[in-house]
């Protein structure tokens, strides 16, 4: 089969499909002799540029020619650019890079690669998951969907065992970032009266500044304050190729302290040899107050969903491997923590989905059934992935919640709000549609403001800046202003006339549509990434909420 899973992360990246079993398996990368492909593009001159292992060897040296942790910048309103040899690209572009270089590791095992689904975190909004698309279509990639990387998480331990109506907290910490998601599975019955299994996202939380690099970064300090200490020597003294070298060696003594009780690092200090021996409970106590980090942040994501009871936790993210965080999740959650390859499980979950999509679409249900009508059945066994194959869904929720600006006229003082048509986690396509009047009598237009937000509440108050960036009364619920749909009004069109207003989700996007009822006008428009937003400040052109 043609279809893969991608995990596209911040600072390593994954590719996985189903093997001849259905069971998920890791494309190897043999050239790093490892599993994943390190997400970082080094551009040596024009000719070359270097994804991977090789580029990350340049950091210390060559830094100003790297790009990491792109997958922060991607979507982003004013994304950042990086030039070099006269060639400027944007995040999504080297997004790409990392996903040709993936591409091209199945391509060079003499396999075909066509149909993908990417996973994007929890907490991605619309744009960030349509630059996501884009840079899977710019790397010459069919993308079939996007997934939750949590929920690639759950499905791939579902994989392993099948659990039904189960709430999962996935505590994923990567290389950059850390994401606490609590997701619930839950048996239903659908439309065609099938059971399937269904995942939804309660709660997100976490800091997208977290992650193994922390961890990196006091491994680094010790290590280079060890090397002075040896040598008599200040951090100033240190050259650049002394510091790359134990920046190369750093991450291997945190793989090795996770598997024994000390690492030993040999640098060439300024020329000379110098061996450094970390001792595990060093390490420990030096990074404590990171694992408290994590832990307030499951704290905090789990205060979201007070009356939510936690199954099971998912270790997900190669920096769970530290048996430091093993025992302080454990400590927290007794006999309730699993975890199975947590740096592959996301990439693997995706595998999983894509080939569900790709058999919803084929309408070829490889089910239990099927198999066992198999001539010699003991021969192949029904794969935990065929079983869920048959029985899931994945729920495609909305990532973030949306609605229009409109003029509160009710009170003393006339008050710009965001009315919330369509909340975070709603089943897409998501619709929902208003009747709103005019300002005025005589209006020429109305300019009709489309949001996206991270509140649940009915209504928010956005205070728009003189560029039209929102300023939210409170910034965690991250409003942004999608673009605007311009409404004309024909002459003298009276106050009452009820303009009807409906927001569509799905996807690829945010529908919004606006009829005038009075003449039966429809105005519409569709809104991405690529949307230009060009928008009219001026207070008049706007609706009310209410009738007189
Ligand atoms: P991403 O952040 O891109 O999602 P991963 O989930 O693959 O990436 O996590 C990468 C991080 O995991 C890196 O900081 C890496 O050093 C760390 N890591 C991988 N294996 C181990 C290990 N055995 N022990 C400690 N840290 C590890
Ligand atoms: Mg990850």
């Amino acid at each position: 089969m043609s279809t893969y899973g991608i995990d596209l992360g911040t600072t390593y990246s994954c590719i996985a499909r189903l093997d001849s079993n259905g069971n998920p398996e890791v494309i190897r990368n043999n050239e790093d002799d490892s599993n994943m492909v390190a997400s970082v593009v080094f551009f040596e001159n024009e000719n070359n540029v270097v994804v991977g292992q090789a580029a990350k060897e340049n950091i210390e040296t060559d830094g100003d020619r790297v790009v990491q942790f792109v997958k922060r910048e991607i979507g982003k309103r004013d994304m950042r650019t990086y030039t070099f040899d006269g060639k400027t690209y944007t995040p999504v572009e080297i997004s790409a890079l990392i996903l040709t270089r993936l591409k091209n590791l199945v391509e060079s095992q003499g396999n075909e690669i066509e149909d993908v689904v990417i996973t994007v975190p929890a907490y991605f909004g619309l744009e960030e998951r349509s630059a996501t698309k884009q840079a899977g279509e710019l790397a010459g990639l069919h993308v079939l969907s996007l997934i939750n990387e949590p929920t690639a998480a759950a499905l791939s331990y579902c994989a392993r065992q099948f659990q039904e109506d189960r709430t999962i907290l996935v505590y994923d910490l990567g290389g950059g970032t850390f994401d606490v998601t609590v997701v619930k599975m839950s048996m239903t019955r659908n439309e065609a009266g099938k059971d399937v299994q269904k995942i939804n996202v309660l709660a997100t939380g976490g800091d997208d500044r977290l992650g193994g690099k922390d961890w990196d970064d006091k491994l680094f300090d010790h290590i280079l304050h060890a090397c002075c200490d040896e040598n008599g020597l200040t951090p100033e003294d240190i050259e650049a190729e002394t510091r790359q070298d134990i920046r190369s060696k750093v991450e291997e003594a945190k793989r090795k302290l996770s598997k024994k009780q000390s690492a030993k690092v040999r640098i060439d200090v300024n020329g000379s040899r110098t061996e450094i021996t970390i001792k595990r409970s060093d390490f420990e106590a030096m990074t404590s107050d990171k694992v408290a980090q994590t832990m307030n942040f499951v704290d905090s994501t789990l205060q979201k969903v007070p009356d939510v009871e936690i199954d099971t936790v998912l270790l997900v993210g190669g920096s769970t491997y530290m048996p430091m965080i093993q025992n302080a999740v454990e400590a927290k959650f007794p006999g309730k923590v699993q975890q199975h390859d947590p740096d592959q499980a996301v990439a693997k979950g995706a595998a999983i989905y894509a080939s569900m999509l790709v058999v919803e679409e084929s309408g070829d249900t490889p089910s239990a059934d099927e198999t066992s009508s198999d001539e010699n059945p003991a021969e192949k066994p029904v794969s935990h992935t065929e079983q869920l194959t048959a029985k899931f869904t994945v729920e495609d929720q909305t990532p973030r919640s949306f609605g229009p600006g409109v003029m509160d006229t009710k009170g003393a003082k006339h008050q710009y709000v965001l009315e919330n048509f369509i909340k975070i986690g709603e089943k897409m396509p998501a619709v929902f549609t208003k009747t709103y009047y005019p300002l005025e009598d005589n209006q020429e237009r109305v300019r009709l403001r489309a949001f996206e937000n991270m509140s649940l509440e009915d209504t928010l108050i956005p205070c728009v800046d003189e560029d039209g960036n929102p300023q939210a009364t409170d910034p965690a619920n991250n409003v942004k202003l999608l673009g605007e749909l311009v409404v004309n009004l024909p002459p003298e069109t009276p106050r009452d006339t009820p303009i009807k207003v409906t927001f569509k989700v799905d996807a690829s996007g945010v529908h919004v549509e606006a009829v005038n009822t009075r003449t039966n006008e429809i105005f519409e428009t569709f809104l991405r990434t690529e949307s230009d937003i060009d928008v009219d400040n001026s207070a008049v052109h706007q609706l009310r909420i209410s009738a007189d």
